[in-house]
Protein backbone atom coordinates (compact mmCIF):
# COMPACT_ATOMS: atom_id res chain seq x y z
CA UNK A 1 0.00 0.00 0.00
CA UNK A 2 0.94 3.52 -0.22
CA UNK A 3 1.87 5.43 3.01
CA UNK A 4 4.07 8.27 4.00
CA UNK A 5 6.34 6.89 6.05
CA UNK A 6 8.87 8.91 8.71
CA UNK A 7 12.51 7.03 8.72
CA UNK A 8 13.47 9.31 11.33
CA UNK A 9 14.71 11.81 9.73
CA UNK A 10 12.47 12.79 6.51
CA UNK A 11 9.03 12.13 5.81
CA UNK A 12 8.38 10.25 2.62
CA UNK A 13 5.65 8.13 0.35
CA UNK A 14 6.78 4.73 -0.26
CA UNK A 15 5.17 1.00 -0.73
CA UNK A 16 4.38 -0.45 2.49
CA UNK A 17 3.95 -4.05 3.01
CA UNK A 18 0.92 -4.49 5.03
CA UNK A 19 0.74 -7.75 7.57
CA UNK A 20 -2.70 -9.93 8.34
CA UNK A 21 -4.71 -8.77 11.04
CA UNK A 22 -5.13 -10.10 14.37
CA UNK A 23 -7.83 -11.22 16.33
CA UNK A 24 -8.77 -8.30 18.00
CA UNK A 25 -8.14 -6.11 15.11
CA UNK A 26 -9.99 -4.59 12.17
CA UNK A 27 -8.55 -3.04 9.03
CA UNK A 28 -9.62 0.28 7.77
CA UNK A 29 -9.53 1.54 4.34
CA UNK A 30 -8.76 5.24 5.33
CA UNK A 31 -10.60 7.95 4.09
CA UNK A 32 -9.20 11.05 5.28
CA UNK A 33 -6.53 12.19 7.88
CA UNK A 34 -5.87 15.34 9.54
CA UNK A 35 -2.28 17.15 9.38
CA UNK A 36 -1.42 17.86 13.23
CA UNK A 37 1.64 20.32 14.60
CA UNK A 38 2.66 17.13 16.60
CA UNK A 39 2.92 15.37 12.60
CA UNK A 40 5.49 18.59 12.10
CA UNK A 41 6.98 18.26 15.40
CA UNK A 42 7.85 14.41 15.05
CA UNK A 43 9.09 15.66 11.34
CA UNK A 44 11.56 18.02 12.57
CA UNK A 45 12.68 15.88 15.74
CA UNK A 46 11.12 17.71 18.31
CA UNK A 47 8.60 15.43 19.30
CA UNK A 48 8.96 12.02 20.45
CA UNK A 49 8.33 9.05 17.61
CA UNK A 50 9.10 5.28 16.80
CA UNK A 51 10.36 5.63 13.43
CA UNK A 52 10.30 3.73 11.18
CA UNK A 53 6.46 4.06 11.07
CA UNK A 54 3.82 5.77 8.97
CA UNK A 55 2.67 8.98 10.87
CA UNK A 56 -0.83 10.37 10.81
CA UNK A 57 -3.37 10.11 14.58
CA UNK A 58 -6.72 11.59 13.43
CA UNK A 59 -8.44 9.70 11.05
CA UNK A 60 -11.34 7.87 9.87
CA UNK A 61 -12.24 5.09 7.43
CA UNK A 62 -14.19 1.92 6.40
CA UNK A 63 -13.65 -1.35 7.54
CA UNK A 64 -12.87 -3.52 5.01
CA UNK A 65 -11.57 -6.77 7.18
CA UNK A 66 -12.78 -7.73 11.29
CA UNK A 67 -11.00 -9.87 13.42
CA UNK A 68 -12.39 -13.21 14.45
CA UNK A 69 -13.03 -11.87 17.96
CA UNK A 70 -14.51 -8.28 16.93
CA UNK A 71 -17.85 -7.98 17.97
CA UNK A 72 -19.81 -4.44 17.41
CA UNK A 73 -18.13 -3.71 14.58
CA UNK A 74 -18.71 -5.38 11.09
CA UNK A 75 -17.18 -4.69 7.27
CA UNK A 76 -18.42 -1.44 5.70
CA UNK A 77 -18.81 0.24 9.24
CA UNK A 78 -17.69 3.65 8.91
CA UNK A 79 -15.25 4.72 11.76
CA UNK A 80 -13.30 7.31 13.94
CA UNK A 81 -10.55 6.17 15.47
CA UNK A 82 -8.76 6.87 18.90
CA UNK A 83 -4.92 6.77 18.49
CA UNK A 84 -4.06 6.13 21.84
CA UNK A 85 -3.82 2.42 23.14
CA UNK A 86 -3.47 1.83 26.61
CA UNK A 87 -2.34 -1.24 28.11
CA UNK A 88 -5.22 -2.00 30.69
CA UNK A 89 -2.40 -3.40 33.01
CA UNK A 90 -0.29 -0.87 34.58
CA UNK A 91 -0.55 1.04 38.03
CA UNK A 92 -2.03 4.31 36.06
CA UNK A 93 -4.61 2.43 34.12
CA UNK A 94 -5.96 0.48 36.86
CA UNK A 95 -6.56 4.11 38.64
CA UNK A 96 -8.19 4.84 35.21
CA UNK A 97 -5.27 7.23 34.06
CA UNK A 98 -5.10 5.75 30.97
CA UNK A 99 -3.44 8.17 29.30
CA UNK A 100 -1.02 8.53 31.41
CA UNK A 101 -0.34 4.83 30.86
CA UNK A 102 2.99 3.19 30.90
CA UNK A 103 3.33 1.24 28.14
CA UNK A 104 1.37 3.92 26.04
CA UNK A 105 1.45 3.29 22.23
CA UNK A 106 0.19 5.73 19.28
CA UNK A 107 -1.06 5.11 16.08
CA UNK A 108 0.78 7.38 13.60
CA UNK A 109 3.64 7.84 16.39
CA UNK A 110 4.46 4.66 17.51
CA UNK A 111 2.79 2.10 15.38
CA UNK A 112 1.95 3.22 11.62
CA UNK A 113 -1.22 5.43 11.03
CA UNK A 114 -3.32 6.56 8.97
CA UNK A 115 -1.52 8.96 6.32
CA UNK A 116 -1.79 4.99 4.36
CA UNK A 117 -4.51 3.85 2.10
CA UNK A 118 -4.90 1.13 4.85
CA UNK A 119 -4.63 1.20 8.98
CA UNK A 120 -4.99 -1.56 11.30
CA UNK A 121 -6.29 -1.01 14.66
CA UNK A 122 -7.33 -2.45 17.69
CA UNK A 123 -11.56 -3.01 17.57
CA UNK A 124 -11.55 -1.29 20.78
CA UNK A 125 -10.06 2.09 19.37
CA UNK A 126 -12.80 2.43 16.49
CA UNK A 127 -15.97 4.56 17.08
CA UNK A 128 -18.69 3.75 14.58
CA UNK A 129 -20.26 6.82 13.03
CA UNK A 130 -23.14 7.75 10.62
CA UNK A 131 -21.45 7.57 6.87
CA UNK A 132 -23.39 10.71 6.35
CA UNK A 133 -20.97 12.46 8.37
CA UNK A 134 -17.93 14.75 5.86
CA UNK A 135 -14.95 12.45 7.05
CA UNK A 136 -12.93 15.45 7.10
CA UNK A 137 -15.10 16.34 10.25
CA UNK A 138 -14.81 13.00 11.33
CA UNK A 139 -10.83 13.09 11.15
CA UNK A 140 -11.53 16.26 14.18
CA UNK A 141 -12.33 13.95 16.11
CA UNK A 142 -9.51 13.17 18.03
CA UNK A 143 -8.41 16.51 18.35
CA UNK A 144 -12.09 17.34 19.63
CA UNK A 145 -11.35 14.67 22.01
CA UNK A 146 -8.28 16.10 23.58
CA UNK A 147 -10.07 19.77 23.21
CA UNK A 148 -12.73 18.09 25.54
CA UNK A 149 -10.48 16.67 28.29
CA UNK A 150 -8.61 20.08 28.72
CA UNK A 151 -12.68 21.81 28.81
CA UNK A 152 -13.55 19.33 31.95
CA UNK A 153 -9.87 20.44 33.36
CA UNK A 154 -11.20 23.92 32.94
CA UNK A 155 -14.02 23.07 35.42
CA UNK A 156 -16.20 26.15 33.81
CA UNK A 157 -18.82 27.07 36.44
CA UNK A 158 -21.62 29.20 35.77
CA UNK A 159 -21.19 33.15 35.27
CA UNK A 160 -17.23 32.53 34.76
CA UNK A 161 -15.16 34.44 32.25
CA UNK A 162 -13.07 32.63 30.09
CA UNK A 163 -10.27 33.61 28.09
CA UNK A 164 -8.73 31.55 25.32
CA UNK A 165 -5.33 32.66 24.51
CA UNK A 166 -4.81 31.41 20.63
CA UNK A 167 -7.82 31.49 18.13
CA UNK A 168 -6.60 28.80 15.65
CA UNK A 169 -7.96 25.58 15.20
CA UNK A 170 -7.11 23.87 18.67
CA UNK A 171 -8.67 27.54 20.07
CA UNK A 172 -11.62 27.28 17.77
CA UNK A 173 -12.25 23.83 19.35
CA UNK A 174 -11.87 24.95 23.04
CA UNK A 175 -14.39 28.03 21.86
CA UNK A 176 -16.93 25.56 20.52
CA UNK A 177 -16.72 23.80 23.63
CA UNK A 178 -16.85 26.70 25.97
CA UNK A 179 -19.81 28.41 24.09
CA UNK A 180 -21.81 25.70 25.34
CA UNK A 181 -21.43 25.96 28.74
CA UNK A 182 -22.97 28.76 30.94
CA UNK A 183 -19.92 31.15 31.13
CA UNK A 184 -20.20 34.49 30.85
CA UNK A 185 -18.07 36.00 28.74
CA UNK A 186 -15.45 34.32 26.62
CA UNK A 187 -12.57 36.48 24.70
CA UNK A 188 -10.26 34.98 22.61
CA UNK A 189 -7.02 36.50 21.94
CA UNK A 190 -5.55 35.76 18.67
CA UNK A 191 -3.23 38.56 16.03
CA UNK A 192 -4.67 36.90 12.32
CA UNK A 193 -7.80 39.64 11.86
CA UNK A 194 -8.50 36.92 9.22
CA UNK A 195 -9.62 34.63 12.26
CA UNK A 196 -12.22 37.21 14.19
CA UNK A 197 -14.98 36.79 12.52
CA UNK A 198 -15.23 32.96 12.92
CA UNK A 199 -14.53 33.20 16.24
CA UNK A 200 -17.12 35.81 16.82
CA UNK A 201 -19.87 33.62 15.17
CA UNK A 202 -18.23 30.43 16.96
CA UNK A 203 -19.47 32.48 19.67
CA UNK A 204 -16.77 34.77 21.37
CA UNK A 205 -18.10 37.62 22.98
CA UNK A 206 -14.58 39.22 22.41
CA UNK A 207 -11.64 38.84 20.12
CA UNK A 208 -8.65 40.88 21.11
CA UNK A 209 -5.51 41.35 18.59
CA UNK A 210 -2.87 41.37 20.57
CA UNK A 211 -0.65 43.22 18.09
CA UNK A 212 -2.89 46.22 18.56
CA UNK A 213 -4.65 46.19 21.63
CA UNK A 214 -3.22 45.95 25.00
CA UNK A 215 -5.09 42.40 26.00
CA UNK A 216 -4.03 42.53 29.35
CA UNK A 217 -6.22 45.91 30.54
CA UNK A 218 -8.76 44.73 28.12
CA UNK A 219 -9.25 41.76 30.19
CA UNK A 220 -8.98 43.57 33.27
CA UNK A 221 -12.01 45.75 32.13
CA UNK A 222 -14.46 43.52 31.27
CA UNK A 223 -13.73 41.00 33.31
CA UNK A 224 -12.88 43.51 36.00
CA UNK A 225 -9.83 42.25 37.65
CA UNK A 226 -8.91 39.19 35.53
CA UNK A 227 -10.72 35.80 34.25
CA UNK A 228 -12.05 33.07 36.32
CA UNK A 229 -10.40 30.51 33.16
CA UNK A 230 -7.62 30.90 31.03
CA UNK A 231 -6.87 28.44 28.36
CA UNK A 232 -3.59 28.62 26.91
CA UNK A 233 -4.04 27.28 23.24
CA UNK A 234 -0.62 28.65 21.31
CA UNK A 235 1.79 26.14 22.81
CA UNK A 236 5.03 28.57 23.57
CA UNK A 237 6.13 29.35 27.10
CA UNK A 238 5.40 33.23 25.98
CA UNK A 239 2.13 32.45 25.38
CA UNK A 240 1.61 30.58 28.99
CA UNK A 241 3.38 33.72 30.74
CA UNK A 242 0.67 36.18 29.11
CA UNK A 243 -2.14 33.56 29.94
CA UNK A 244 -1.17 33.81 33.29
CA UNK A 245 -1.53 37.29 33.50
CA UNK A 246 -5.22 37.12 32.57
CA UNK A 247 -6.38 35.14 35.42
CA UNK A 248 -8.20 36.40 38.14
CA UNK A 249 -7.50 35.93 42.13
CA UNK A 250 -8.54 32.20 42.85
CA UNK A 251 -8.94 31.77 39.08
CA UNK A 252 -7.72 28.58 37.20
CA UNK A 253 -4.98 28.59 34.12
CA UNK A 254 -5.57 25.27 31.82
CA UNK A 255 -2.21 24.89 29.91
CA UNK A 256 -3.26 23.12 26.90
CA UNK A 257 -0.96 24.05 23.69
CA UNK A 258 2.31 22.32 23.93
CA UNK A 259 5.10 24.21 24.12
CA UNK A 260 8.83 22.92 22.67
CA UNK A 261 10.18 21.04 25.43
CA UNK A 262 13.24 23.06 26.19
CA UNK A 263 10.97 26.65 26.75
CA UNK A 264 10.60 27.27 30.52
CA UNK A 265 8.47 30.28 32.85
CA UNK A 266 9.40 32.02 35.25
CA UNK A 267 6.67 32.35 37.93
CA UNK A 268 6.75 33.54 41.57
CA UNK A 269 5.02 31.01 44.00
CA UNK A 270 4.40 33.61 46.30
CA UNK A 271 1.93 35.02 43.71
CA UNK A 272 0.49 31.94 43.10
CA UNK A 273 -0.03 31.22 46.76
CA UNK A 274 -1.51 34.90 47.13
CA UNK A 275 -3.68 35.17 44.72
CA UNK A 276 -4.61 31.04 45.51
CA UNK A 277 -4.40 30.05 41.83
CA UNK A 278 -4.94 26.41 40.39
CA UNK A 279 -2.76 26.13 37.34
CA UNK A 280 -3.54 22.62 35.15
CA UNK A 281 -2.72 21.00 32.28
CA UNK A 282 -4.10 18.70 29.84
CA UNK A 283 -2.43 15.23 28.57
CA UNK A 284 -4.40 13.55 25.82
CA UNK A 285 -7.73 12.62 25.63
CA UNK A 286 -8.73 9.68 28.49
CA UNK A 287 -12.71 8.58 27.54
CA UNK A 288 -13.41 11.38 26.14
CA UNK A 289 -13.78 10.50 22.33
CA UNK A 290 -17.26 8.74 22.73
CA UNK A 291 -18.56 12.43 23.83
CA UNK A 292 -16.49 13.88 21.08
CA UNK A 293 -18.75 11.80 18.51
CA UNK A 294 -22.39 12.24 20.15
CA UNK A 295 -21.16 16.19 20.22
CA UNK A 296 -20.67 15.96 16.48
CA UNK A 297 -22.94 12.94 15.43
CA UNK A 298 -25.90 15.18 17.49
CA UNK A 299 -25.24 18.08 15.67
CA UNK A 300 -23.93 20.51 18.98
CA UNK A 301 -21.09 20.83 17.68
CA UNK A 302 -20.87 22.01 13.95
CA UNK A 303 -17.36 22.01 11.64
CA UNK A 304 -19.36 23.35 8.72
CA UNK A 305 -17.85 26.91 9.10
CA UNK A 306 -14.31 25.29 9.52
CA UNK A 307 -11.44 26.03 6.19
CA UNK A 308 -10.56 22.70 5.47
CA UNK A 309 -7.81 22.65 3.04
CA UNK A 310 -7.47 18.82 1.75
CA UNK A 311 -4.67 17.12 -0.34
CA UNK A 312 -3.79 13.78 -1.93
CA UNK A 313 -0.76 11.37 0.11
CA UNK A 314 1.00 12.24 -2.66
CA UNK A 315 1.44 16.17 -1.97
CA UNK A 316 1.91 15.48 1.93
CA UNK A 317 5.13 17.30 1.81
CA UNK A 318 2.44 20.51 -0.19
CA UNK A 319 -0.24 19.97 2.61
CA UNK A 320 2.72 20.15 5.83
CA UNK A 321 3.76 23.51 4.17
CA UNK A 322 0.07 24.96 4.03
CA UNK A 323 -0.24 23.56 7.99
CA UNK A 324 3.27 25.00 8.73
CA UNK A 325 2.14 28.25 7.00
CA UNK A 326 -1.13 28.68 8.62
CA UNK A 327 -2.61 28.77 4.91
CA UNK A 328 -6.38 27.03 6.42
CA UNK A 329 -7.34 26.77 9.66
CA UNK A 330 -7.05 22.53 9.15
CA UNK A 331 -5.37 20.71 6.25
CA UNK A 332 -6.07 17.11 5.75
CA UNK A 333 -4.78 14.09 3.65
CA UNK A 334 -7.65 12.76 1.48
CA UNK A 335 -6.79 9.07 0.53
CA UNK A 336 -9.55 9.39 -1.99
CA UNK A 337 -8.20 11.64 -3.98
ZN1 LIG B 1 -2.75 15.63 17.04
ZN1 LIG C 1 -1.30 1.06 31.09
Amino acid sequence: MRAALFNGNDLSVVNRPLRAIAVDEVLIKVAACGVCGTDIKIVAGHSAATPPVVLGHEFCGTILQVGKNVRNLSEDDFVAVDPNIFCGQCRFCRKGKINLCENLAALGVDIDGGFAEYCIVPAGRCYRIPAVVNPYHAALLEPLSCALYGFQKAEVKPGDAIVIVGGGMIGLLMLKLCRMSPAKHIIVVEPDEKRHRLLKKSGADRVINPQKDNVENEIIDITRGGAEIVIECVGSAAAVRQSYNYVKRGGRLVIFGVSPADQTWNVAPYDIFRKDLTITASFLNPFTFQTAVGLLTNGKIDFGDVEIKAFPLDEIQEAFNNQIQRRSLKTVIDLRL
